[in-house]
């Protein structure tokens, strides 16, 4: 067993195998940091055509998944001690950085996908949690569970090269990340901040956390939600006319 299992239920399986190609989700898995089972709802199915969704009771568009086939792909997974359960669903909650890095001290996430008109309410039973991963409607669950697998994967111990990418980055403490740049020094006019060439470590790190605080205010102040917090942090804000934005 890897040190984190995925255990997936779904009526597409193919859709997994977009993680074999998504670099260090693949890195992860070829160093056995992590698994990802399958579980074909297909071959739970009931009866001869292995039917696994049914019209709803009441009349109305679409199909719904039926309970017993989740069920039994549900029953069939071997559970750890330390394991979560997790329900698709457009009416979640929606997913945030925080609940990766929370499921990420576990070692097994069985998730759910739904399909078509979703599931019977009575699947609700088997999640801990309802997720859901924005206020958006998808045809199934799966896009959702590579997300929850891949930003979760990128969180545990030894997947990505640097460690230290995790740490300032968007999400983490409620603030945007900051601007990055890379070589040119000069592209098409446009010129990367002086700051950031200067050496000076201590300054690079205050522009940084400047940076930071004036994009989250600018572009999700919804983030800062003490409004206390909001207004020391907008007061610490020195902004440099034509430092990071010049005319262009
Ligand atoms: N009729 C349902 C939506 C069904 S979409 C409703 O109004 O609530 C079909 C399936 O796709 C869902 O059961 C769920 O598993 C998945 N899905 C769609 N959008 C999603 C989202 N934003 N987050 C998580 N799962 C989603």
């Amino acid at each position: 067993m890897s040190s984190f299992n995925f255990d997936v239920i779904t009526l597409f399986p193919r859709a997994f195998e977009l993680i074999n190609n998504l670099g260090v989700i693949t890195r992860a898995l070829d160093k056995n940091l992590i698994d990802v089972n399958l579980y074909d709802l297909r071959e739970y199915g009931e009866g001869a055509y292995r039917q696994v969704d049914d019209k709803p009771y009441g009349g109305g568009a679409g199909m719904v998944l039926k309970p017993e086939p989740i069920f039994k792909a549900y029953e069939s997974i071997q559970k750890t001690t330390k394991s979560k359960t997790l329900l698709m669903t457009p009416q979640g909650k929606v997913l945030k950085q925080v609940d990766l890095a929370r499921w990420s001290t576990l070692d097994q996430i069985i998730i759910i996908c739904g399909q078509y008109e979703g599931f019977d309410e009575r699947i609700r039973y088997l999640a801990d949690e309802e997720i859901s991963i924005g206020d958006y409607v998808l045809s199934g669950g799966e896009i959702p569970a590579i997300s929850i697998i891949n930003g979760l994967t990128r969180l545990l111990p030894g997947t990505l090269g640097d460690p230290d990418s995790l740490v300032d980055e968007s999400h983490n403490s409620s603030l945007l990340e900051y601007p990055h740049y890379t070589r040119p020094l000069i592209f098409k006019d446009m010129k990367v901040p002086d700051i950031l060439v200067s050496g000076n470590h201590e300054e690079i790190k205050l522009w940084r956390r400047q940076k930071s605080i004036e994009r989250t205010l600018e572009r999700r102040s919804d983030l800062i939600s003490n409004e206390n917090y909001k207004k020391s942090i907008q007061s610490k804000i020195i902004i440099k006319e034509n430092d990071i934005y010049p005319d262009w």
